[in-house]
C-alpha cells in the first residue's frame, strides 16, 4: 500500500518535470544496482531542490553534477551556498 503511494508521487514528479520516462528507471540505488542500471528516479528532492534521475555512482543527482561541472557565472552562486552549508 505504501509502496503504491510513493510510486504515484514518484509518476506525479516525473510527470511535472515532463520526462515521464524516468518511471522506468528503479526507484532505489539499491535496486539500481541490482538491475545494473546507471541511474535511478526517487521522486525525491536532492538537496539542491532539483527533481532529477540521480547517479548510481555517487548517488548525486544529475542536475547537480552537470552544475558542477559546468564553469558559468552559476558557480559563483553555487559556490556561496556550498560554502554556506558549511
Ligand atoms: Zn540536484
Amino acid at each position: 500500500m505504501a509502496e503504491h503511494h510513493k510510486e504515484g508521487q514518484r509518476k506525479r514528479r516525473a510527470n511535472l518535470a515532463g520526462h515521464p520516462e524516468w518511471m522506468e528507471y528503479p526507484r532505489t540505488r539499491p535496486r539500481a544496482l541490482k538491475a545494473g542500471a546507471d541511474y535511478f528516479f526517487s521522486g525525491r528532492m536532492c538537496k539542491n531542490r532539483h527533481y532529477n534521475l540521480r547517479k548510481v555512482l555517487g548517488s548525486r543527482c544529475v542536475e547537480c553534477e552537470s552544475e558542477a561541472q559546468d564553469i558559468s557565472p552559476t558557480l559563483a552562486s553555487f559556490m556561496r551556498d556550498w560554502l554556506s552549508e558549511v
